[in-house]
């Protein structure tokens, strides 16, 4: 992820101007966007750097994988154990974004009404929040990371790929159905931030879907009483937010697809039976176990 920061500060040296460099990156993708689709295109600025600088070998630095999966899939859940174990930041781009549409920035009022309607925020918004957060963490020293929910569009994919190795990208995934139970249960601790869910899950086998059970996910005795609902997790929304997820973003999945780094994990239930198959598959198994031997 030094890297990453350190292409980003060299791209603004380089092009003498005050805009954060991804957004120079994007302006340059935007520009085949726009002749592609012939919208009158605006001045953009042509990228130049050396992608060398961003590919360190991989046994010399942290994990940097991606998870993609539909929403309410346990992106975040998953992720975020992964990042505990292996020491990296949990980065989600959904996180960025709620916690500057609850800041009292200029761009709050207006990701406000995206989000809840359950439309993408621009790839440009993103990319900023982004670069800010990958700024703060290579001054605290972060190294690697798991990115959840970014990439989300083709766009974004493509400029990552340009930036940065991605070892390893996985895709999680459940049926539809679950999917949307999954997101109306969801509950967040207002205080802590942590997310929960109160659903019951317990669906048969039906069209070629397999039939599963999930507990809820209950939050401890003190932050039962500050949970709160996301306001884009109502069935409207959601099914809003699926059918931009299936439009949008599973074009991502066959980038990755298409150059061998992605993993498809169907989720066989919830977090007892998921997470040690999840740990297999990663070959990560073992990697717990000696872990858990250290630290005992
Ligand atoms: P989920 O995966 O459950 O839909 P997230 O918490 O990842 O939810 O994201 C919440 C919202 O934040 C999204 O619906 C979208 O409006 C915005 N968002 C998050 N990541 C991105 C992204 N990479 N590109 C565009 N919008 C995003």
């Amino acid at each position: 992820m030094a890297d990453l920061v350190r292409l980003l500060s060299k791209l603004r040296v380089a092009s003498g101007a005050s805009s954060p460099c991804l957004l120079r990156c994007l302006s340059s993708s935007a520009a085949s966007f726009q002749s592609e689709n012939q919208i009158p295109s605006h001045p953009v600025h042509p990228l130049t750097y050396s992608p060398d600088l961003t590919r360190t070998d991989p046994k010399d630095r942290n994990v940097q994988w991606v998870f993609l999966g539909c929403p309410g899939v346990g992106k975040g859940t998953y992720a975020s154990r992964l990042c505990s174990l292996l020491g990296v930041p949990h980065i989600a781009t959904g996180d960025l974004v709620r916690d500057e549409l609850s800041s009292s920035g200029d761009l709050s009022a207006q990701l406000k009404e995206i989000v809840n309607q359950g439309k993408l925020v621009s790839d440009e918004i993103i990319l900023r929040l982004l670069s800010k957060r990958l700024e703060a963490g290579e001054a605290k020293g972060e190294s690697g990371f798991i990115l959840d929910g970014f990439p989300r569009t083709i766009k974004q994919a493509e400029i990552l790929e340009g930036m940065i190795d991605i070892d390893l990208v996985v895709n999680l995934k459940l049926r539809e159905d679950v999917l949307i139970e999954k997101c109306l249960g969801r509950r967040l601790c207002s205080q802590c931030k942590k997310s929960f869910n109160i659903a019951s899950i317990d669906v048969k086998d039906e069209n070629g879907n397999p039939a599963m059970s999930m507990a809820p996910l209950l939050p401890p005795e003190n932050c039962m009483s500050k949970l709160i609902t996301r306001p884009d997790d109502t069935e409207e929304v959601v099914r809003e937010r699926l059918r931009i997820y299936n439009d949008k973003s599973q074009p991502v999945e066959d980038f990755y697809r298409s150059r061998g780094k992605l993993l498809e994990f169907d989720l066989p239930g919830g977090i007892p039976e998921s997470w040690p198959k999840l740990l297999e598959a990663l070959d990560l198994d073992d990697y717990e176990e000696k872990q858990s031997a250290a630290t005992a």
